[in-house]
């Protein structure tokens, strides 16, 4: 199978490196045609265009309608745009996609606005389950009835047959119930867990809520999901980001999901292209399976490690360099000690590998751009492409860094008008200005890449956009945008998710721009964003989605 592929890939190659320069390819040849569209291509060489043709799983030509119109044959499909715009497939650099895809299953909390919502959406929900099944996922949001945590005794008595292990949408802590504690035997008596926490009343009995490391005492007694209900919540997340443009991701995950994305691999099912990173404390493990089976394929590729330095800002549990403004004892936590991190980030590069690690205060942020630091000036030069994962919170003097380190800041709009709503109450108004500073990063040459960190933001690039474009929060508070002067263009933002999220997975020859000889993965939208009023950018639709040449959504 795979010498007959690359015998058809040479033969390919053999007979368009004959003819000189084609413009327009073997007629025969094109599947899928696109015309009088708006492209914008993201190849700077040529920006726009109004028709592309694609052979099979890639683009033969990007250029002129009339040019493409000459290639078409019976057989080919074309697609009239009807001068709508079409834009490189987008790119989702920071997603757990099989928590998101069950997440679509499971009970929605993340709009529920008041404590008694919260109980009464769990309660409705556990009414629709047998005894004894487990209600999880949820993506609540504390912060939107004013902060108060959620307390087990809100839910007990709607749920007295169903554990409940529900997370808040930055998955950074959970809440569990009283049949969840009883299931993982958590007491007064749990002894704390280090990176983490066990939040307790007054009298040390623990509130339901368990905070990052803490985590693990409920996940480790939660039953596995079938075979069948992890192949119908990929499915689910393949189709959810194909509605919403997205052809490419990279995925934070364990190596049970691997075995999830490779069964659908096998099977041909996969229709969106994925980067599958897994735990970087596990980097001797992912050593020794690519040495045997090699990174994969254009669909499902492996390489990358992902690790942690600290929390989230919602939970308090970033690692600051200085106090949080509304808990002046309290500098946040490490979930790995710098000398794990080291050791890890050390071993995985001298391995070859690719290593992300998700750094969201301005201490974490520090510590893991030191490692880095180290580590390349140790094992000399080589094309590493190190990233920082969500890079929230950076200080003054390490914002340049990032592009001297040649570090990749994979960071998330939409958290910025998220938590733009509340984030100066927790950091003040002095660490806001580095906060989420696209507009910093880029004018230092930082390489970017875009992502949503689905399910704790929606995977939807277009609201990204927007995000990044106006920085108006979601309350309505900002209308000229929070910290307006980190604001970045349309361009700016669509090559976020575009090509610099091909770059950040080493997909660069084959994504990011629509051009001849890549990917035919790309998406049609309802308006050309460029000439939109920002403002409106949210209002766009995508209207189809194409990847390899195959259409995965369509809204006709
Ligand atoms: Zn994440």
């Amino acid at each position: 199978m795979r010498q007959f592929r690359f015998v058809a890939i040479l033969t390919v190659t053999s007979i368009t490196g004959f003819m000189h320069r084609p413009t327009h390819p073997p007629a025969a040849s094109i599947s899928l045609a696109v015309v009088n569209a708006r492209i914008w291509t993201g190849d700077s060489r040529r920006p726009w265009a109004d028709a592309m043709a694609i052979s099979g799983e890639r683009i033969t030509s990007v250029g002129s309608s009339a040019e493409v119109r000459k290639s078409v044959m019976p057989a080919t499909r074309v697609i009239d745009a009807h001068g709508m715009m079409v834009v490189p497939g987008f790119i989702d650099s920071h997603v757990h996609f099989l928590s998101a895809g069950f997440g679509l299953a499971s009970v929605q909390l993340r709009d529920a606005k008041t404590p008694r919502e919260f109980a009464r959406r769990i309660g409705e929900y556990a009414k629709t389950l047998q005894p004894g099944a487990w209600i999880t996922n949820g993506d609540w949001d504390h912060e939107l009835w004013g902060g108060e945590l959620p307390r087990r005794d809100w839910i007990d008595s709607l749920t007295p047959n169903n554990p409940v292990w529900v997370s808040r949408l930055d998955g950074h802590m959970s809440l569990a119930n009283g049949a969840a504690l009883r299931a993982a035997g958590i007491t007064t008596a749990t002894k704390e867990v280090a990176g983490g926490t066990i939040v307790r009343d007054a009298q040390g009995e623990p509130t339901g809520i368990l905070k990052d490391n803490a985590m693990s005492l409920v996940d480790r007694v939660q039953p596995n999901p079938s075979p069948e209900e992890e192949d119908r919540a990929l499915d689910a997340a393949m189709r959810y980001v194909a509605e919403n443009g997205v052809t490419s991701v990279t995925h934070m995950g364990s190596w049970s999901d691997l075995t999830v994305f490779q069964r659908a691999h096998a099977a041909g099912r996969l229709k969106t292209r994925l980067y599958a990173a897994v735990p970087l404390s596990t980097w001797e493990r992912l050593r020794d399976t690519v040495k045997t089976h090699g990174r994969g394929d254009e669909w499902l590729k492996i390489g990358a490690l992902k690790g942690f330095v600290d929390g989230s800002l919602g939970s308090h549990t970033a690692a600051m360099l200085a106090p949080f403004t509304d808990a002046p004892n309290d500098t946040g936590l490490f979930i790995s000690t710098p000398e794990q991190l080291y050791a890890w980030t050390s071993g995985a590069d001298k391995a070859g590998l690719h290593v992300i690690v998700h750094a969201i205060g301005d201490r974490a942020i520090r510590t893991q751009l030191d490692i880095f630091q180290r580590v390349e000036h140790e094992d000399g030069p080589r094309d590493r492409r190190f990233r920082i994962e969500h890079a929230q919170h950076i200080a003054p003097p390490d914002m340049s860094r990032f592009a001297e380190l040649g570090v990749i800041a994979s960071v998330q709009p939409y958290h910025a008008i998220d938590d733009g709503r509340w984030a100066e109450k927790v950091i003040g108004h002095e660490r806001g200005k580095g906060t989420y500073a696209f507009r910093s990063l880029l004018d230092q040459h930082t390489r970017l890449a875009f992502g949503s960190d689905w399910p704790v933001a929606p995977a939807t690039p277009l609201e990204g956009i927007y995000a990044a474009v106006t920085r108006r929060t979601l309350d309505g508070a900002h209308a000229d945008g929070w910290y307006p002067e980190q604001k970045i263009g349309v361009e700016d933002a669509l090559r976020a998710y575009t090509s610099g999220g091909a770059y950040a997975s080493y997909d660069e020859h084959d994504k990011g721009t629509l051009e001849r000889g890549k990917l035919a993965d790309f998406v049609m939208i309802d308006r050309d964003i460029t000439r939109t009023p920002p403002a409106e950018i949210v209002q766009a639709r995508v209207v189809m989605t194409v990847v390899g040449g195959r259409i995965v959504h369509s809204r006709e």
